[in-house]
């Protein structure tokens, strides 16, 4: 490759930006030419591209968003939609492309590189923590770290009129924030959509604590829980509790906002870094992911979401420690 272009897709992550960053400048000390392509696939079809040096991503590792914005567009998932991007890249012979987004920017990517010869490249940003072959994604401690920080401030209040609290985090398919940030905040339960949400038990085991004099109860549920999220839940321990005194926090898109963390910005430093590695190496359509502390790379149509592979004993540490 010797011109390659970068673009963020589907919803946004902290952090995004600090990978922009990490394949401009590691694409420019190689020497190659660097685009990047604004509002994703949307920007690639209306050829809104480009060039960036490394003054053009100065100063955004600390910020949030991404400076190239980002979008969903129908038009990508026709042929013909797909055959205006390529023109668009080949009018500039860019040939390697970075995309940093979610599944379904890579299932996107995957037909992309089907029809056409340009080397696709996939780096997970997503704060939903739940995509295939790799430990981390761009955002996801960014925005647990939110969610912590939010609960923590409503525990006072929660603690001071001894009241029980249903927060809802974010994640439709996926309960990793809702597990990471209840466990930090000592949530007494922890309702995730990998998991059966029993409402008796949960039911049975607020009268129970009642019974001994224990009113602050913190409940996280994420907002795919099959139960169907936070208001639901506090429906029902309102009609059946109607003695007790609960209250509902929706955390909202302040989760997928904000400076990435320390750890996100390194993840996307790492990951922009070896993603125009792997062009320079002639690697095509893979996923460039972290596993164990190491780089994994896995064939980009292998990649899906991660699912119900939350561990169980988390689930029993859970219980114990809020007993
Ligand atoms: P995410 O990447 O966060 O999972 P989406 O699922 O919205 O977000 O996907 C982002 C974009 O990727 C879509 O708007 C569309 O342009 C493209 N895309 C998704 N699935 C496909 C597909 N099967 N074929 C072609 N393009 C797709």
């Amino acid at each position: 490759v010797s011109r390659i272009a970068v673009l963020t897709s589907g919803g946004d992550s902290p952090g995004m930006n600090a990978a922009i960053r990490a394949v401009v400048r590691t694409g420019n000390y190689y020497g190659l030419e660097v685009y990047g392509i604004m509002r994703g696939y949307q920007g690639l079809l209306e050829d809104d591209i480009y060039r960036m040096d490394n003054r053009s991503v100065a100063n955004i590792i600390q910020r949030g968003g991404t400076i190239l914005k980002t979008a969903r567009c129908k038009e990508f998932r026709t042929p013909e939609g797909r055959k205006k991007a390529y023109d668009n890249l080949k009018a500039r012979n860019i040939d390697g492309l970075v995309i940093i987004g979610g599944d379904g920017s890579f299932r996107g990517a995957v037909e992309f590189s089907r029809e056409f010869d340009i080397a696709c490249i996939g780096l997970a940003g997503t704060i939903d923590k739940d995509i295939q072959g790799t430990d981390f994604t761009i955002g996801f401690d960014t925005a647990v770290n939110t969610a912590v920080q939010a609960i923590d401030k409503i525990r006072d209040t929660m603690d001071a009129h001894d009241r029980i609290f249903i927060i809802e985090v974010m994640g439709r398919d996926a309960g990793y924030i809702a597990l990471h940030s209840g466990i930090a905040t000592g949530a007494e339960n922890i309702l995730i959509p990998e998991q059966k949400t029993d409402i008796e038990a949960l039911v049975a085991s607020l009268q129970e604590k009642e019974r001994r004099k224990k009113l602050v109860n913190l409940i996280v549920v994420a907002e795919g829980d099959e139960f169907g999220g936070a208001n639901e839940v506090a429906r029902v321990i309102k009609e059946r509790m109607p003695q007790a005194e609960a209250r509902v926090a929706i955390l909202g898109h302040i989760q997928r906002g904000g400076a990435p963390t320390c750890l996100d910005r390194l993840i996307a430093s790492r990951m922009g870094y070896h993603a125009v590695e792997c062009l320079i190496q002639g690697r095509r359509n893979v996923f460039v992911g972290i596993m164990n502390n190491k780089m994994n790379y896995v064939p980009l149509e292998k990649v899906g979401k991660k699912k119900g592979t939350i561990n169980e004993e988390w689930m029993k540490i859970v219980k114990i420690l809020a007993s």
